[in-house]
């Protein structure tokens, strides 16, 4: 039997549903489905998407028979409509109308009004009574026809249009008379010829086969290409085409067009919301013509009268059929409708796209009205959607004035006076000011600074640089890489691209959700945890396997990360606390000193402080599981910079100040990433990581000891390449738990493992794993040594590979699966050959990244590790994998 390529639809019978989405594309499906349950359709009928991969395969032409389908539908239509296609007494007019699976909003072309020639035209006015009606429909697909089949630039006949308003002294085309239009009309034809050499099509099935074509061929038109890319749709699926009888909106003002969303798509509010023109056709409103009024008083602001005002009776129908059109898909739809003569026609219906806000809000609402269920619920919010509400947002109402933009770091929005040094944040931050840190770059030295700072600006560096992933810790805002700015820090200023001049103390406020960078102050709105996205987050917990700890080192980062539903810490960071002012001399001071008993006499400065901090930690997470990992960067990076630095350190050390610069000289690194990093710290140097483990277990046998807590410290040794050095480093550490246990007088369950972040770890698993009760994979170094980029630099060249599409995307941002991914993978399987129960987790930037989370529930990980304020995203999206693993 042939392949059926046509399916039809109309007077109440129709040969798609709903379910044939892949078929008939969205559109076609859903006009088949709306027909089905009784709503008034235009009839019309869907030549399918497998046909679009016919046309392609064919050279662009179709398989045989096919005329004679689309024959045998057209005659069905004329029949169901009681008109005649290119009649001149009854004329039929069509539209024809694009549709893919999924919508590409604008991508693709619809033409309206075709069948139209200098004498069908007579036939539409005798029908209607109504010239102008009938020539405002000529004109417009002469319009539409030869921009989108003719491929005219369609400013070209808009220029006539708008200069024949010009003429006539007119505002609106609605105040053009029949005569204008008819001209118009003429105009247009000739100038098309003049264009093209070749005349406008008069013949309606030419003109109904060139409007088909055109519509198939939009598929593979450069905008529908990019669209593609950037959202990950594959060109096989193809798109199918509508061909349905025309409905007029603009055949006087008792007619009307209008677009409406079933509940408030930015509020979420279960309240009918759109908008309307009367006398207007197609895209009229939203292409902005006229300004639209609202479909009903609650929805407008009373300038303009609301469809329930001027048509009562079309907009209780239109308010039933919405409901009925919830009720039966269950979901918030966006719609769009025709009125003609006060008849109610409906032209499109599909799941409408919403804020986060909205999500929650319809997503809880319709659990409580039993539209759906629980999971279906958690499924209908995009974890990627929630970063919108987890942090202050500008005020969609406010007025802005972007000067530059960069890369959207870290979400949220702040303002305040910028200063240009972590000292100066610091001061004004103590003085009550708001301030936003501008660098070229940060580094951890500026912490302090950052976190006196409201939000943070950096000129350089990319989505996952210093400045990026710190501030995405802090849940602060953070505009990274904002090339299109010159920070001059001797001036205390920057220059914009533009050339306008910020001096220390201009106020300045940045989006971080979008990159920009505005002048003056723009008012921010708080975000809100309770009420639904509480709610909805109780039923994502029931669903998820997956846990979820967070990236914290602070007791108020941990905080934050315990209010967003963290289950422990998977990575602390304990550099991060060497930086603290009262610390850094004292860590200055160990690393350069020339023996054990002056690194020894440094690290006793800092112990008391360490275990603190561990104290505050272990405190505040109430027993919850945390990952303390040993020192790990550089030592370069506390080495002092300035003059002053290296005297008053010298000062205190009672050494030569050029002798602490020689060594501070020597200790300098070519490739510090690569260097003298990680545990090689703990194997030259044993006393630092002594001092870290005798700090973290007092300050958990003093817990368990005096506060009765139940704490099982995890220590994590970073950086491991081969296992002789988690050997070695492992002895170690038992023989200081030991010794302080027995000082104690107790015994407290620890754990030892590692970070896998090198290639050579992953591959060598099975042996680490036996000197390991647990891995962590720290995905950010383990992308950068699995692709050998460095990750402070590869801001300059990686969004040109992304832009480029050499990569998908930025793998510090996505999780590589291919490559990277197959390092965790084997990382899990060899592991979990050696020690069938270890504990798996990952802990780089990825752990709060979407998909990313996914994968790592499918690889079988135990937990994940975020930033405190991705905790939520990644807990949504564990439930996401849980639920779609089915
Ligand atoms: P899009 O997917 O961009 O919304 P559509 O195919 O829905 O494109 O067409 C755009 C607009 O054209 C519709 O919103 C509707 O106003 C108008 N339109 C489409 N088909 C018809 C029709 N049969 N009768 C009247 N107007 C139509
Ligand atoms: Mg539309
Ligand atoms: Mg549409």
């Amino acid at each position: 039997m042939a392949v059926k390529y046509v399916y039809f639809f109309g007077a109440g019978k129709t040969e798609g549903t709903a379910e044939m989405k892949n078929l008939l594309g969205g559109k076609g499906a859903n006009l088949a489905e709306m027909t089905a349950i009784g709503l008034p359709v235009p009839a019309g009928f869907t030549l399918t998407t497998d046909l679009c991969t016919e046309f392609y395969k064919n050279d662009r032409s179709y398989p045989e028979g096919l005329e004679a389908e689309v024959e045998a539908n057209l005659a069905q239509l004329e029949k169901a409509m009681d008109k005649k296609f290119g009649d001149s007494a009854n004329p039929l007019l069509l539209s024809v109308r694009s549709g893919g699976r999924v919508s590409m909003p604008g991508m693709m072309d619809t033409v309206l009004n075709l069948g139209l020639n200098d004498i069908t035209v007579q036939g539409l006015i005798d029908q209607s009574g109504d010239a102008r009606f009938a020539y405002d429909s000529y004109r417009r697909f002469i319009q539409m026809y030869s921009n989108v089949v003719m491929g005219i630039n369609g400013s070209v006949l808009e220029h006539l249009l708008e200069h024949m308003k010009e003429v006539r002294d007119v505002e609106l085309d609605t105040d053009l008379t029949a005569d204008d239009l008819k001209q118009l009309v003429d105009l247009f034809k000739g100038k098309i010829k003049e264009t093209l050499g070749r005349d406008f099509p008069t013949d309606p099935k030419e003109q109904l086969w060139g409007a088909i074509n055109a519509v198939f061929g939009s598929w593979m038109n450069p905008r529908a290409i990019t669209y593609r890319k950037l959202n990950n749709i594959p060109a096989e699926w193809g798109t199918a085409v509508n061909v349905q009888a025309m409905v007029f909106g603009n055949m006087g003002n008792d007619c009307a067009t209008g677009v409406a969303f079933t509940r408030n798509p930015s509020t979420g509010d279960n309240h009918f919301f759109g908008e309307f023109l009367l006398n207007a056709q197609g895209e009229d409103v939203v292409a902005g013509i006229r300004t639209p009024q609202p479909i009903n008083k609650a929805g407008g602001d009373g300038s303009l009268p609301s469809l329930e005002e001027v048509m009562p009776d079309c907009y209780q129908q239109l308010m039933d059929i919405q409901q009925t059109l919830e009720k039966h898909y269950r979901d918030m739809q966006d719609i769009e409708f025709t009125i003609e003569k006060n008849k109610l026609y409906m032209l499109q219906t599909r799941g409408g796209k919403r804020t986060a806000k909205a999500a929650i809000k319809i997503a809880v609402d319709m659990v409580n009205e039993g539209l759906i269920d629980e999971k279906e619920a958690v499924l209908r919010v995009a974890p990627a959607q929630l970063d919108q509400l987890l942090h202050p947002s500008l005020d969609p109402k406010a007025v802005k004035d972007v000067i530059a933009t960069g890369l959207p770091a870290s979400p949220g929005a702040a303002g305040g006076e910028i200063v240009f040094s972590a000292e100066d944040a610091e001061e004004a931050k103590k003085l009550g000011l708001k301030v936003i840190l501008v660098r070229i770059e940060t580094s951890p030295e500026d912490i302090h600074g950052m976190h006196a700072a409201e939000g943070i600006l950096t000129a350089r560096g990319g989505m996952t640089s210093h400045a990026a992933v710190v501030a995405r810790g802090m849940g602060k805002c953070c505009v990274a890489g904002c090339g299109g700015i010159k920070v001059d820090y001797a001036a205390q200023q920057f220059v914009t691209s533009s050339g306008e001049v910020f001096k220390k103390g201009d106020v300045v406020t940045l989006d971080g959700s979008t990159g920009e960078v505005m002048k003056g102050s723009v008012a921010t709105v708080q975000p809100e945890l309770t009420g639904d996205f509480g709610l909805l987050m109780t039923w994502v917990d029931k669903f998820r396997r997956l846990k979820v700890r967070t990236n914290a080192d602070t007791p108020q980062d941990a905080q934050v990360a315990r209010q967003f539903g963290a289950e422990g810490i998977g990575l602390c960071r304990t550099e991060h606390m060497f930086f603290e002012h009262d610390r850094i001399m004292a860590v200055r001071e160990m690393i350069l000193s020339e023996d054990v008993e002056g690194r020894k006499r440094a690290l006793a400065k800092i112990l008391p402080m360490q275990k603190g901090d561990f104290l505050g930690l272990f405190r505040e997470m109430k027993g919850l599981p945390v990952t303390i990992r040993l020192l790990d960067p550089p030592l370069h990076e506390f080495l002092p910079h300035t003059d002053k630095d290296i005297e008053e350190l010298a000062a205190v050390m009672k050494v030569q100040p050029q002798l602490l610069k020689q060594k501070a000289d020597f200790l300098h690194e070519f490739n510090p990433m690569l260097g003298h990093r990680g545990c090689r710290l703990g194997v030259t140097f044993p006393e630092i990581y002594d001092m870290q483990v005798q700090a973290i277990m007092e300050a958990a046998c003093e817990l368990v000891k005096d506060e009765g807590y139940e704490i099982v410290p995890e220590i994590m040794i970073p950086l491991v390449g081969h296992v002789n050095e988690l050997k070695l480093l492992r002895a170690n550490a038992i023989r200081t738990v030991e010794e302080v246990m027995g000082r104690y007088g107790i015994k407290v369950e620890y754990l030892i493992g590692t970070m896998i972040e090198l290639p050579r770890a992953a591959l060598t698993a099975d042996e680490i794993a036996q000197e390991a009760e647990f891995f962590s994979f720290g995905t950010n170094d383990l992308t950068q040594t699995t692709f050998g980029l460095s990750r402070d630099d590869a801001g300059k060249f990686l969004p040109y590979y992304v832009n480029r599409e050499i990569l998908g995307e930025d793998p510090f941002v996505v999780l590589d699966q291919e490559g990277v991914g197959q390092l965790v993978k084997i990382g899990c399987e060899k592991g979990r050959q050696t020690r069938a129960g270890i504990k798996l987790g990952i802990c780089g930037e990825h752990g709060g990244e979407p998909n990313s989370v996914i994968f790592c529930h499918n690889t079988g990980l135990d937990y994940v590790s975020c930033s405190p304020y991705r905790v939520p995203i990644a807990r949504l999206a564990a439930a996401h994998a849980a639920l779609q693993e089915k």
